[in-house]
């Protein structure tokens, strides 16, 4: 298949074909969309932060062992990313209180969580992405439970490794959502994106928004919040040596 052949197309990113075996270039796009995309709009320059910054944080992961579906940046909106089969599970991990687990649970925005909350939710669009127990997970055959374990695993050694980055950044990850997939081997790597798009990003030293939520909102300018995340996350990654 041709490099311009569009093999799938989402709410923030486009999927295309490649020649090399087993890969595919992943175009994150400008567009936003908040609320099951009732709210629609674009951020100019999301597609090129979201996508640098995932790439950062994507690097760091695989560096700390996390087996990841990227490849490598290969340009400003652009990576290459193993070909992998998605579970239809997104996999939320809560530091703090927000969103959807304050109006669920009525629990006061930034209550502390500890230990971490991992939550499961139905990657359905035309059902809204209910929360799924792990029962819900076997009854709709979703994903057994041994890759269920895996998820969560996976998820809290993640947790523990991006808050430990997002600090250096004088960052706090409040809360942040994760999509994993299957290749050809059946090993489950971390896929989709990792950003403001999929991350609460608090600034540490007086807990200003600088996420999605800014969009969601209309707490203030969401390109100025996601330009300064990446600002502080390349800062980051240099001292890092990625
Ligand atoms: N999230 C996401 N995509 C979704 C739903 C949630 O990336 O479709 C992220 C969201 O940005 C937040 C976390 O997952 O960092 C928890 O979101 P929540 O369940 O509170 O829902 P929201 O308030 O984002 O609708």
């Amino acid at each position: 298949m041709s490099d311009a052949t569009l093999l799938y197309e989402g709410k923030a990113k486009r999927i295309y074909a490649t020649d090399r075996p087993g890969i595919l270039r992943c175009q994150y796009k400008d567009d936003a969309t908040a609320f099951n995309a009732q709210k629609k709009g674009q951020i100019a320059g999301k597609g090129e932060v979201n996508c640098t910054v995932a790439a950062l944080l994507f690097r760091y992961l695989e560096g700390a062992g996390i087996a990841t579906h990227f490849v490598g940046q290969t340009g400003s909106t652009e990576m290459a990313v193993r070909a992998v089969t998605i579970l239809p599970v997104e996999v939320v991990v809560r530091n703090r209180a927000a969103g959807t687990l304050c109006k669920r649970l009525g629990l006061e925005r930034g209550k502390a969580i500890a230990p971490p909350l991992v939550e499961f939710f139905y990657k359905n669009d035309d059902l809204g992405d209910p929360l799924l127990t792990t029962d819900h997970i076997e009854l709709l055959n979703l994903a057994t439970p041994e890759q269920v374990q895996v998820l969560r695993q996976q998820a809290l050694a993640i947790d523990t490794l991006l808050q430990q980055f997002f600090l250096q950044c004088q960052l706090e990850l409040i809360d942040f959502k994760l999509e994993f997939g299957t290749d050809a081997n059946g090993d489950i790597l971390l896929a989709d994106e990792i950003s403001p798009d999929t991350c609460r990003l608090w600034n540490l030293a007086d807990e200003r928004v600088l996420d999605k939520d800014l969009f969601r909102f209309d707490l203030g300018d969401p390109v100025a919040g996601y330009r300064e995340v990446l600002e502080r996350v390349q800062a980051v990654a240099g001292e890092l040596g990625q």
